[in-house]
């Protein structure tokens, strides 16, 4: 059998701002996100959110205290017939030699394993060069949005993006146009 499709969504920069919150109160939703994966929902997808949190290695908030703010977020999404699944989250400083980091599979093939998914058939939206590298990884697609990080990784990633677009509507509209036109 098949496994489903997803689209592994970012969160710091992607759907909140800023990139790296010194407190979770200080994130942000950014405008037009939740109406763009609703659209991903309707084409099909689930949409787990992999997500690093190097906040929490740093004392800022703990493990827990981002898993309480997640699920506020995601009843929030769940309450406009939006389901966010995951979170998937590395807690761990950058460049601590940990193995969930992004660009590694890690977390992804985690997520793969726990949801039956088909990791050829996924995508990867992120803000940072990292996302796209962690979609080329594991045989998905990345596709970079020029928010948050986005505009600084775009140079870096640009070859290995399926698409670059503006915001998160932006790139989910010419994704699934793409995605449509392979099948
Ligand atoms: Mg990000």
């Amino acid at each position: 059998m098949k496994g489903a499709k997803a689209v592994f969504l970012d969160l710091n920069g992607t759907l909140v701002m800023p990139i790296s919150a010194q407190s979770l109160e200080d994130l942000v939703e950014l405008r037009g996100v939740r109406d763009a994966v609703g659209r991903l929902t309707e084409a099909g997808f689930v949409c787990p959110v992999i997500t690093v949190q190097s906040r929490i290695a740093k004392g800022n908030y703990s493990q827990a205290q981002f898993g309480e703010w997640f699920e506020t977020f995601r009843s929030s999404w769940l309450s406009d017939g939006i389901p966010l699944l995951g979170p998937y989250v590395c807690p761990h400083r950058f460049h601590s030699g940990c193995r969930c980091a992004k660009p590694q599979p890690e977390l992804y093939l985690r997520a793969c394993h726990e949801l039956r998914l088909d990791p050829s058939r996924c995508f990867v939206i992120g803000d940072s060069a990292t996302d796209v590298f962690a979609a080329r990884n594991i045989g998905a697609r990345g596709c970079l949005v020029l928010t948050g990080n986005g505009l600084k990784d775009r140079e870096a990633c640009q070859q290995d993006a399926f698409v670059v677009g503006r915001d998160l509507a932006d790139v989910v509209a010419r994704l699934l146009e793409r995605a449509d036109a392979m099948q």
